[in-house]
């Protein structure tokens, strides 16, 4: 695949890059000095919404050795794609950021030594997210004791296989949606359950039938798979460079974790297992562990 935009040209003319800077600071435009190397550094886009994944490139004349991407507490490695000569990494929007200006940077070490900085502005936007209200019989709503600690002990599980991802790329072209059905809940959706806030919806809900496959995003790893109380059946899928896609409610788990999966392989079987309400499939993407919507990453390939 090819990742390389086109390199910016030097521009001796005052008025240019005065126009040039307007546009860098708009977000439009990569971050590029007269008279210096030609570094670039670019977005996919220069709008965003909370939720969404962005994809950040940087290229340099020189030869660099290691590049960081820095955005507020976020520092985050970007790999280095040979074939295009351009370093890159994913990040996400939180899903409860507020709109506004940012500024992104990218730290960058060359190979003589010498430590370089270049920066980009972007913006985000708000974004109302639906509210669900729902009404169940309280017993449905608290957990026993023995079910509270089950889950307790499946979040340490799941929290200690996030915290141990592949930095280098395994994921290939594109991602797809893992079943054809539509989306029948959104990402996002702020859940009010018997009056009270809970955490908002983490994945997408995709409609489907019994027993359908459920295809891999893209090609991966399996990290981890298991029968978890709220998520049941569940797959997580390592695609490297930060990205884990998740599969829930599953009637059946095909693959074991340590398995390498090719995009479009059937993972498991779309099922109502867990706290689920008829049959459906959850897909959750993480970005460097942080919730984003899957449907974003759809959204940016190919990639610029
Ligand atoms: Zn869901």
């Amino acid at each position: 695949m090819r990742l390389a935009g086109p390199y910016q040209k030097h521009f001796s003319c005052t008025c240019l890059m005065v126009i040039f800077q307007i546009l860098n600071l708009l977000g439009l435009a990569s971050f590029s000095f007269a008279n210096e190397p030609d570094f670039s550094l670019k977005l996919n886009a220069s709008v965003y919404a909370p939720g969404d994944v962005v994809w950040c490139s940087f290229s340099s004349p020189l030869p660099v050795g290691s590049a960081t991407l820095v955005w507020k507490k976020d520092r985050i490695p970007l790999a280095y794609f040979e074939e295009s000569e351009l370093f890159g990494a994913f990040f996400a929007i939180p899903h409860n950021e507020e709109p506004g200006e940012e500024e992104l940077g990218v730290e960058f070490l060359q190979e003589n030594g010498t430590r370089g900085r270049r920066k980009l502005i972007f913006k985000i936007v708000s974004k109302e997210f639906p509210v669900q209200r729902l009404t169940l019989p309280k017993e449905k709503v608290s957990l026993s004791k023995q079910n509270l600690e089950r889950h307790l002990r499946e979040k340490a599980v799941i929290k200690q296989a996030l915290g141990n991802l592949l930095d280098s790329r395994v994921w290939q072209q594109s991602f797809q949606r893992p079943v054809k059905g539509e989306t029948s809940t959104p990402f996002g959706v702020r859940r009010v359950l018997n009056g009270e806030p809970r955490s908002s919806h983490s994945g997408i809900d995709l409609r489907g039938v019994l027993g359908e496959p459920v295809a891999a995003s893209s090609d991966g790893i399996v990290l981890l798979t298991g029968d978890h109380f709220f998520a049941g059946k569940s797959v997580y899928v390592d695609h490297g460079m930060g990205l884990v896609t998740m599969y829930f409610h599953l009637s059946r788990i095909e693959v074991n974790p340590g398995e390498r999966v090719r995009a479009g392989q059937t993972i498991g079987l779309l099922g109502s297992t867990g706290r689920s309400t008829g049959a459906h499939l959850h897909w959750g993407l993480r970005v460097h562990n942080r919730p984003a919507d899957p449907l974003s990453l759809l959204n940016l390939f190919p990639l610029p």
